[in-house]
């Protein structure tokens, strides 16, 4: 798996300069001249001025796709993109004893509330290019959970996990993995204190359980600059940082886009 990947991860058809891992969960920046129109599945991609654009794949997304593109001089283009299929790292747990415990009205109401701050602040599609640059690790530690498992809990899956999670003490720093715009930082009730960082192109960091944020909403930060610390606010059991990738609503594999770490 990682040899194909690695020699995957970056290729060039005519015009088109492609970077992304051929697989499941993956995020995808591209390159065509200024001024050309691209589709992925027939679907219209989003140029920007210097005609990079980004899509991504979802968990469970089918494997096979097709970019096409018209150039500014009417050249047209294709490329078929398959990915790999992932395993997932799914636990059964039968036998549990049921407990249907309902949260309470007040807390449900702040539940709700939170998922609506949490749409509106991934809610806009900005012209930022951190999303093109390289990414790097949020947080020193080792990582203790992946994206994309989940468990299974007498026969009834739960939501898989859509975070990487890095293990580390409480007061760990946490950094930002690429430069960008913070669109939140709020204390919210599964996630604790949460921090979201807007990228450019739909594309957003979500950092969850942090002890301390040292950011809020409006602020730039550079790549590396601190934005709080590792902690185990919210539902967590332990402290850790869960570092989310968002394209728009589509949950993506924010260890994708960094150096494999174990
Ligand atoms: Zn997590």
């Amino acid at each position: 798996m990682q040899q194909s990947l690695a020699a995957s991860e970056a290729s060039e058809a005519g015009a088109l300069v492609l970077n992304g891992k051929f697989t499941q969960g993956s995020l995808f920046r591209g390159q065509l001249p200024p001024g050309s129109q691209v589709t992925l599945n027939g679907e219209a991609l989003k140029l920007n001025a210097q005609g990079k654009f980004v899509f991504g794949f979802a968990r469970e997304s089918a494997l096979n796709h097709t970019l096409s593109w018209t150039l500014p001089d009417g050249t047209t283009g294709s490329r078929d993109i398959e990915l790999e299929k992932r395993q997932y790292n799914i636990q059964r747990i039968d036998g549990l004893k049921s407990s249907m415990v309902s949260p309470p009205e007040e807390t449900l109401k702040r539940i709700r509330r939170d998922s609506t701050v949490v749409a509106n602040a991934r809610g806009n599609i900005s012209d930022l290019d951190a999303v093109f640059t390289g990414f790097i690790w949020p947080a020193e530690g080792p990582v203790t959970g992946v994206y994309g498992s989940q468990r299974v809990l007498n026969g009834i899956p739960k939501a898989p996990h859509y975070g990487v999670d890095v293990g580390a003490p409480t007061g760990t720093p946490v950094i930002a993995p690429a430069a960008g715009v913070v669109k939140l930082s709020d204390d919210l009730y599964y996630s604790g204190n949460t921090v979201i960082l807007d990228h450019g192109m739909g594309v957003f960091s979500t950092f969850l359980h942090l002890d301390s944020s040292k950011v809020k909403a409006g602020d730039v930060v550079a790549q590396g600059d601190a934005i709080g610390t590792i902690g185990a606010t919210g539902r967590a059991t332990g402290p850790h940082l869960d570092w989310r990738l968002n394209l728009g609503k589509t949950r993506l594999d924010p260890a994708l886009l960094v150096p494999p770490r174990h």
